[in-house]
């Protein structure tokens, strides 16, 4: 299917190679796989680091009723998600 401009293969925006199927300012499938793999990578790696923050906050100070115990544990997993969400978009916005 040629682009909305007519155009049959247009540019990629971060290699230059022609292929079919995208805009003009867009990334070729390999080029946003490429992307999608490294903002994976630093997703991954701020979620890991978060939650070694988290776990290593709450050993520090550690809560005093059973109630604050399960908060604490439940904290980690949940702060490691969240991170990686957002790190994983704003890699996406940035990269
Ligand atoms: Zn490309």
């Amino acid at each position: 299917m040629p682009s909305p401009a007519g155009w049959s293969e247009v540019p990629c925006v971060e290699c230059g190679q022609r292929v079919p199927d995208i805009d003009f300012v867009e990334r070729c499938p390999d080029c946003t796989a490429r992307r999608k793999r490294r903002c994976v990578l630093i997703a991954r790696r701020a979620a890991l680091l978060a939650a070694a923050l988290m776990a290593a906050w709450s050993w520090s100070r550690p809560p005093t009723s059973p109630t604050g115990q399960w908060y604490a544990v439940i904290a980690i997993p949940v702060v490691a998600v969240l991170v990686y969400h957002i790190a994983n978009r704003v890699a996406w916005e940035f990269l």
